[in-house]
């Protein structure tokens, strides 16, 4: 990957942020966007926009044609069997709550059980409780290790004659642990047991085949993968598609609606009720052609080299301690410093050197618990970072550390 090369597709890379070049390390929260994903948003608006499925005229045949074509783009890039198991939405958290409302509440019932990793993010949390509330569904959390590991034995050995499901994450947000997911699908499908992966991380960093890899949900998130907000998809088995319920109602979900008889649409787009995120959806297709072009390969090879450099560097710093120390994690650093400072000041003052991370809990609250601490401060660094970038980030903390020491 030839970063100077790629750089330069980012329009924003080159501004300013407080008189200093912005070093964007907030990639974990939302990616940039190249300027291929900004020209297909502008074409689909200036040229190409109006509503889909549903018209007959040109502009109309020639969203949809886009849109749908999105569809494929993202089967190809999650490796699965078929494009009618994509189901295409706003993001990760609708995702995950059309599979909680849909596929789990109709099916679950009280004691039943959902193993789940204590690093889950938020999205992948609440949705379960929704259930535990209402339903008397019992949430089983297995521990990560004190590196940060979630080892999949101990994902298998919670699976008891009453889990229904495992919904785990394949890359933590926080401490960038990738997670065995494979071994865990491959031994919750002898049991009987599903499995949902929060896939909003992994995708980004590294090839994903949901051939492979067999869950039964996938979920991931066009703004991390370097494509607009409020796009997205989630992966649904195709027996599990057959198993579930529509979770909102509305056009384009249905085939026939009458006073008293109400008849499907064929899934995928059984569950894609109303007008959807049309031209978002079509800005994420030219974001993921953008990473398939540049190679999965390549971003995670690219990764890996900042991965070991900035732990190599931050490794040096013996007031700062990193949390999630895996050998084949992400590129994500999340740190607390000595003394007093509050990760919200680190974050303050490494903004007036124009260097952009993260603060706070990381809608992750299990693992703050788990780790002792109200909050983080968070490098996640994207595919467009560089080894100086980490240089620029090692004296901006050398400033904090020197300021609140
Ligand atoms: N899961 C993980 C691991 C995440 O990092 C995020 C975003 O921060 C989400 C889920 C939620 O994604 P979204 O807000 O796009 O629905």
């Amino acid at each position: 990957l030839e970063v100077t090369t790629v750089r330069k597709d980012f329009p924003i890379l080159s501004r300013e942020v407080n008189g200093k070049p912005l070093v964007y390390l907030d990639n974990g929260a939302s990616a940039q966007k190249p300027q291929v994903v900004i020209d297909t948003i502008t074409r689909a608006y200036a040229e190409e926009y109006s509503n889909v499925h549903r018209g007959l005229h040109t502009l109309s045949n020639i969203s949809t044609e886009n849109y749908e074509a999105v569809r494929g783009t993202i089967a190809r890039f999650l490796g699965a069997g078929s494009e009618n198991e994509i189901v295409m939405n706003s993001g990760t958290t609708e995702g995950i709550n059309m599979v909680a409302y849909g596929w789990a509440m109709p099916r679950f019932e009280a004691g039943d059980e959902i193993v789940l990793s204590v690093m889950e993010h938020h999205a992948n949390i609440v949705p379960w409780h929704f259930l535990r509330e209402r339903q008397g569904v019992v949430l089983n959390w297995v521990d990560v290790d004190e590196t940060g590991a979630l080892d999949a034995q101990k994902v298998i050995d919670a699976m008891g004659p009453k889990t229904k499901l495992v919904a785990v994450t394949h890359l933590s947000n926080v401490l960038g642990t990738v997670v065995d997911v494979k071994a865990i699908a491959a031994a919750a499908h002898e049991r009987g047991v599903a499995v949902l992966v929060d896939g909003s991380q992994a995708a980004v960093h590294m090839p994903v085949n949901m051939v492979d890899l067999d869950v039964d949900f996938y979920a991931i998130t066009g703004h991390k993968l370097y494509g607009p907000s409020g796009s997205g998809a989630i992966y649904v088995k195709r027996e599990r598609l057959a198993e579930m319920r529509p979770f909102m109602g509305g056009g384009d979900m249905i085939r026939e609606v009458h006073k008293d008889v109400i008849t499907w649409n064929d899934p995928p787009m059984k569950f894609e009720a109303g007008t959807p995120g049309i031209v978002q959806q079509i800005g994420l297709g030219a974001a993921l052609e953008y990473m398939m072009s540049l190679g999965m390969d390549n971003i995670a090879t690219h990764e890996a080299t900042l991965r070991d450099y900035a732990r190599s560097k931050l490794d040096g710093l013996n007031w700062l301690q990193v949390q999630g120390t895996t050998p084949d994690k992400a590129a994500i650093f999340s740190f607390t410093l000595d003394g007093a400072a509050h990760p919200h000041d680190i974050s303050t003052v490494l903004d007036k050197r124009g260097v952009a991370v993260r603060a706070g809990h990381h809608c992750a609250g299990p693992l703050m618990d788990h780790l002792g601490v109200s909050a983080t401060t968070r490098a996640s660094f994207g595919l467009y970072n560089t080894e100086a970038e980490v240089d620029v980030l090692v004296d901006a903390l050398a400033l904090c550390h020197e300021l609140f020491s």
